[in-house]
């Protein structure tokens, strides 16, 4: 059948016809089937809430106990699409019943806000779109967002032992949410972050489109470099481009106690002049956390680690640390060599000699209760206020911090070329964190009032105006949105906290693409009430898509023509031949108002 052409401008408002008494369920279902090429699949791939699967599938990917509890709120129904137009429907579907959308890929968001929410929703979970392409002549990959880190690794590392990428050291976190949030590992100083290596992506837009590089254009594009995917539309896949890594690398990890040692403070000091300027291929974590003491029996100290990423072999690590680091110490026996996807493994916490397979695994452990906060540091930590902070987490008893250092390759790449803004300037990221394993409300109102605590002794030593976060490390603390009148206000809040001078670029972006706000959530970006010509725009393409809604029920309802299927019905986009007819009838005006010009100079009028 010859497909429907629907110009823009028939704004017709002829919403569904949905009765009171449907079930959001119902109506969904109808719908999805409605806008799918194959309404037979559409059961296997949705869930209400008496669908003996719906615990489990729910469970699969929650990555923070504190929200998988039985008053955690549950979504109403949960999509597991098996193909992009499942996606594509969900989306249309999701905005004709007016409920909110919550995204998952690895379900590892820290505030768990890709699976829970405060009004009725709907979670997309994308764990069954995981495909991962890789294309070795180009060096280059294809990922879908529903695949983790581990399983990207896992397949770089079958197809070829030197090549590599740079993202998470934790193998479950999602490709959705952790590149569209400018996501990091151990290779930062040399590589930068994953967002500096996407070459394209696909995403569906608010109206259902698939867009990618090219057709969404170059804001959006870098908007979900690092400003997040949530807020502009649901990311379906990532084109990357894979770095090359040496065939050996090196790694160690040395411990130091504070009531074992008497330079602590000193390596600790040291480790902020070194680890964010020493040589690129090196990268040295440091966490320190209170522990109770050996020596002291009941008293508690502090525990400072540095794991490290080096690429490159054994010898040339323990030169070069003895030439910038000589405090730690370090011996060529206290280093291992291995292969990078070793490497991995190694970082992951896995045993030495756990086979590469254990990246495959997407639910490795199960997940502790926690809240993490970020800060970013600009100067070094006096020793002075070092020690003083030693005292401060040793009174506080479970709190620790990661210094992640930056520096290298961060320091080169402009704040502005991705949505991701802490660049130069910065000497490392601390992640704050604490962990337990038990539920309850006291337990939590202690560990998170802790973790601010510590969070607020730190004002002095972190960056100001704006206090700067990592996106990534989800913190509500900074900031919620309860999307409604006052939502830019409450966005600036948190927005310039994680986006910095970026913030007012992304909501730009934000108004242009989705400016009724349907991919909403509690951090995410708000649109500029103020942008008046984008939402114009965008209810063009709403009633256009009603009208087609129409049709569709229309046709399946009359006997007289045979039921249209939605990919017949072309909506064709005149909004720039409005926009040409404007500048050209502005264009007229301009020149009869020249003309009138001149002829008044050359009296004609009188
Ligand atoms: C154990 C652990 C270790 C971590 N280690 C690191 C680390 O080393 N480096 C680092 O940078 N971060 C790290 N993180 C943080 C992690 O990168 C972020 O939480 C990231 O957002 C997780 O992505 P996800 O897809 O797993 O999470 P999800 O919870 O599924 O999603 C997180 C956010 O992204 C949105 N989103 C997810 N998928 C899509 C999609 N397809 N389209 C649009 N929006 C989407 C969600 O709606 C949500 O807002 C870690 C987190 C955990 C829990």
């Amino acid at each position: 059948m010859q497909a429907l052409m629907i110009p823009l401008f028939l704004v017709l408002l002829l919403p569904l016809h949905v009765s009171a008494s449907d079930s959001v369920y119902e109506t969904f279902v109808q719908c999805l089937s409605n806008q799918t090429n194959q309404p037979e699949q559409v059961s296997n791939i949705v869930y209400s809430q008496t669908n003996p699967s719906y615990t489990t599938v729910l469970r699969a990917y929650i990555r923070n106990s504190r929200f998988n509890t039985s008053t955690t709120p549950k979504p109403t129904i949960i999509v597991t699409p098996t193909q992009e137009s499942h996606v594509q429907a969900t989306v249309i579907c999701t905005k004709n019943i007016g409920i909110q959308l919550k995204i998952r890929s690895g379900g590892h968001d820290y505030e768990g806000i890709s699976y829970i929410s405060d009004v009725p929703f709907i979670i997309l979970d994308m764990f069954n779109l995981r495909s991962i392409t890789i294309n070795l002549q180009e060096q280059t990959a294809w990922i879908e967002s529903g695949a983790t880190l581990g399983e990207l690794y896992y397949r770089i590392w079958e197809k070829s032992k030197v090549l590599g990428f740079p993202a998470s050291v934790c193998p479950t976190v999602g490709i959705g949410g952790h590149i569209s949030g400018g996501g990091y590992g151990n290779m930062l100083r040399k590589h930068g972050l994953s967002v500096d290596h996407v070459l394209d992506a696909k995403l569906v837009d608010v109206n259902g489109k698939i867009l990618d590089k090219e057709s969404m254009g170059e804001d959006l594009f870098w908007a979900i470099r690092g400003g997040g995917g949530a807020s502009f539309g649901v990311i379906l896949s990532y084109k990357i481009k894979l770095i090359l890594v040496p065939e050996t690398v090196s790694v160690f990890r040395i411990e130091r106690t504070l009531d074992e040692e008497e330079n602590v403070t000193d390596i600790v000091y040291k480790w902020q002049q070194v680890a964010p300027t020493t040589d690129d291929n090196l990268w040295m974590r440091m966490l320190i956390q209170p522990v109770s003491s050996i020596v002291n029996k009941g008293e508690k100290t502090i525990i400072v680690s540095i794991l490290t990423m080096f690429l490159g072999n054994a010898e040339e690590l323990v030169a070069l640390l003895h030439k910038d680091f000589p405090e730690l110490g370090l011996k060529k026996e206290g280093v291992m060599e291995m292969s990078w996807i070793e490497s991995v493994v190694w970082w992951a916490n896995y045993d030495n000699g756990t086979s590469p397979s254990v990246l495959l695994d997407r639910n490795p452990d199960t997940a502790n209760f926690l809240k993490r906060k970020s800060d970013y540091v600009q100067t070094p930590i006096s020793k002075d206020g070092l020690e003083w902070l030693w005292k401060r987490m040793i009174e506080l008893g479970k709190t620790g911090l990661v210094f992640n250092p930056y520096g290298g390759k961060m320091n080169e790449i402009p704040a502005s070329a991705t949505a991701f803004p802490h660049r130069a300037g910065n000497l490392f990221k601390i992640q704050y964190f604490v962990n337990w394993d038990e539920e309850g409300i006291e337990l939590e109102k202690n560990y998170t009032a802790q973790i601010r605590r510590l969070y607020s002794y730190m004002t002095p030593f972190v960056s100001k105006n704006p206090r700067s976060a990592f996106f990534n490390y989800r913190d509500l603390d900074i900031g919620i949105n309860n999307n409604d009148k006052n939502s830019y206000e409450e966005g600036e809040v948190y927005g310039v906290k994680y986006f910095n001078d970026n913030f007012h670029r992304l909501v730009k972006v934000k108004t242009a693409v989705d400016p009724h706000n349907f991919f909403r959530n509690e951090q995410s970006i708000p649109t500029n009430p103020n942008d008046r010509l984008s939402v114009f725009k965008a209810d063009f393409y709403k009633h256009s898509n009603q009208v087609a809604d129409y049709l569709l029920v229309s046709s399946s309802l009359a006997d007289c023509w045979s039921p249209l299927r939605r990919d017949q019905i072309v909506v064709v986009d005149i909004y720039p031949i409005f926009l040409s007819l404007e500048k050209l009838m502005g264009g007229l005006m301009y020149l009869l108002l020249v003309w009138d010009l001149q002829l008044r100079r050359m009296n004609f009028w009188s």
